[in-house]
């Protein structure tokens, strides 16, 4: 990911605010980045524009190397489902969904065929180890193995990216010590990660803290 001078301005009625103010950064292929700072400093923002959820006012932004800025609405939608897998703190899984079928819509989205869909998804259940819950509905699971139920989501399409929202804030520590291993061990096998987090203790899971302040990257931190 390559950032330069990204500018996003939000307009209310009589307020604008600069949520992103000519912010620059870059992510390497395979590295773990989080990203901190308080409250209203642009961390969501920031984090949706990567997502290719939304696009900035200025500046650029190139995704393995394709500048993606002034991409379309299909045209993101397209690149975000075959390349990134959300994180958020939230959970976000379809109550009326099983685990096995919250796991493997984003297969069905990209129409991969019924078979190979069956082998991925019991694959990144076992990996996550709720292979034991696939038929139960997320309501029934604890906390922690929602999370792990999101994780396998976000995972099944084998992303190059993995952007995670605050994915320990609703977690006691040690299920969320199991998630950031969990990222942990996806970074370890290639997976770019980049984690918006209030944890220092989380961040220190990362390679690099970026942290940001009215908009801007104020510092740098590498971690062994
Ligand atoms: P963070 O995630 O770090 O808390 P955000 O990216 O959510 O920060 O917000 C950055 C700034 O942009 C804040 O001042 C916030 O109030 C403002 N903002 C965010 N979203 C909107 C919106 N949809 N409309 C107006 N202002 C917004
Ligand atoms: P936590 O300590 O994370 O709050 P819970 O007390 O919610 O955990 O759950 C403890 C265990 O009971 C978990 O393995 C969870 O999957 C199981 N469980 C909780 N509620 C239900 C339910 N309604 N049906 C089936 N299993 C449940």
């Amino acid at each position: 990911l390559k950032i330069t001078g990204l500018e996003k301005i939000y307009r209310t009625e009589d307020i604008e605010t600069m949520a992103l103010n000519r912010l620059s950064m870059e992510v390497k292929e395979g590295e773990f980045v989080a990203i901190m700072g308080p409250s209203g400093c642009g961390k969501s923002t920031l984090l949706n524009i990567i997502g290719l959820l939304d696009d900035p006012d200025a500046g650029s932004f190139q995704f393995n190397s394709i500048e993606v800025a002034h991409f379309n609405e299909r045209k993101r939608a397209d690149l975000r489902k075959r390349n990134i897998g959300f994180v958020f703190q939230s959970f976000n899984l379809i109550d009326e969904l099983t685990v096995y079928e919250n796991v493997e819509l984003p297969l069905l989205y990209l129409g991969i065929p019924a078979t190979e869909r069956k082998q991925r998804v019991e694959e990144v259940l076992e990996k996550v180890q709720i292979m034991h819950r696939k038929n139960h509905f997320p309501q029934q699971l604890s906390g922690g193995q929602q999370q792990r139920c999101a994780v396998a989501r976000a995972v099944v399409n084998k992303p190059k990216l993995i952007l995670a929202d605050e994915p320990t804030g609703n977690l006691d520590s040690s299920n969320g010590n199991e998630v950031m291993q969990l990222l942990t061990e996806l970074n370890d096998g290639g997976t770019t990660v980049v984690m918006v987090t209030h944890s220092e203790h989380d961040a220190r899971y990362a390679h690099r803290i970026i942290r940001l302040l009215d908009g801007q990257v104020v510092m740098e931190n590498v971690l062994s």
